[in-house]
């Protein structure tokens, strides 16, 4: 099979190689990849920035990427049998640990993340555990099932933030997790739903509005009476401006990481009772709710602005980099 592999450490070092087909071993199923999506982890790997470096622990030559959507080939006996349409996870879990036992399988102590320690999605085959899997509905079409690993982020994010039908909440950075954090609070039945970006997001702020935001800005306001906000821009400064826009007992999510951390006013945290919670991606047993929250945000399909071959990776990065593209597919078909 064709696939985009990283020959080693180092920026840049990517080339479609020729590999044998991956052999699915017990509890696994061959995937025939139809879109795989890029994202800012994926750019790291290709800029080998530190993100890259201290995050994971690749062996090269190295699968990248880790968003996808296919059909299966070869299954498992508890697997989708072969035809299904598909989409899932990018953990491979242990399956066992407390942490997998506790609904927290993003924290488990053998966490491998595909096309970041083990081998990924961006190529014509991929040997996936069944158990990651989810099928897709025929009604939710493969430009938006190729969504559904940043959308399950966003998910987790809405869910771990706990947003009750009619509260407000806001969303700060207008991103791919960001908008479909946008569709996840309309599916959650937030009464009010504010997307914070810049000067430079106005195409996404557009489908923002299009996902269900009553308002959109291009700055975020100096103070806000939020009940829940959700950080997705990936700044110390983003942090600093959730807080301020979230009312007294409100709640921030902060889904973004970003490169340098910021000084956090824990007296103003204490007096005004906020919470602010980290997630990380999401538990396994989460995705079982994705395809139908997928298939409720057709408008998702818009945020693929980009479709590229397996030999257009450095390209694809740089369109994700310079914010040209909300978000890149790979499609191995293309070449
Ligand atoms: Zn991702
Ligand atoms: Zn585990």
């Amino acid at each position: 099979v064709k696939a985009a592999v990283k020959t080693g450490p180092g920026p840049g070092r990517l080339e479609v190689r020729g590999l044998p087909d991956p052999v699915p071993g017990p509890g696994e199923a061959l995937v025939a990849i139809r879109y795989a999506g890029l994202c800012h982890t994926d750019v790291s790997m290709v800029d080998w920035n530190a993100a890259a470096r201290d995050g994971y622990r690749p062996g090269f030559p190295l699968v990248l990427g880790h968003e996808y959507t296919g059909t299966v080939v070869v299954s498992d006996q508890a697997g989708p049998p072969p035809g299904t349409r598909v989409a899932g996870s990018a953990h491979v879990t242990c399956g066992q640990c407390r942490f997998c036992s506790a609904g927290s399988s993003m924290l488990c102590a053998r966490l491998a993340v595909l096309g970041l320690d083990v081998a990924g999605v961006f190529a014509e085959l991929a040997a996936l555990p069944v158990r990651n899997l989810v099928a897709v509905p025929d009604t939710v079409p493969d430009e938006v099932a190729v969504l559904a690993e940043p959308y399950a982020v966003a998910a987790h994010a809405v869910r771990t933030a706990a947003v009750r039908p009619g509260e407000r909440v806001a969303i700060v950075g207008p991103g791919a997790v960001g908008l479909c954090a946008t569709a996840a609070a309309r599916f959650a039945g937030a009464g009010e739903i504010a997307v914070f970006g810049t000067g430079a997001d106005a195409a996404q702020l557009r489908m923002a509005t299009r996902l269900g935001a009553g308002s959109t800005s291009d700055r975020a306001p100096s103070d806000g009476d939020f009940d829940v906000v959700v950080e997705t821009a990936g700044h110390p400064a983003a942090v600093a401006t959730s807080l301020r826009i979230c009312r007294p007992g409100g709640r921030v999510v902060t889904v973004g990481l970003p490169a340098e951390s910021l000084t956090l006013d824990t007296a103003e945290l204490a007096r005004r009772e906020q919470r602010l919670i980290g997630v990380r991606a999401y538990d396994l047993a989460e995705w079982a709710d994705v395809p139908c929250q997928l298939d409720a945000a057709p408008e998702l399909r818009e945020l693929v602005t980009h479709t590229v071959g397996l030999g257009d990776l450095a390209r694809a990065a740089e369109l994700l980099a310079t914010r040209q593209a909300t978000k890149v597919v790979v499609s191995p078909a293309a070449g």
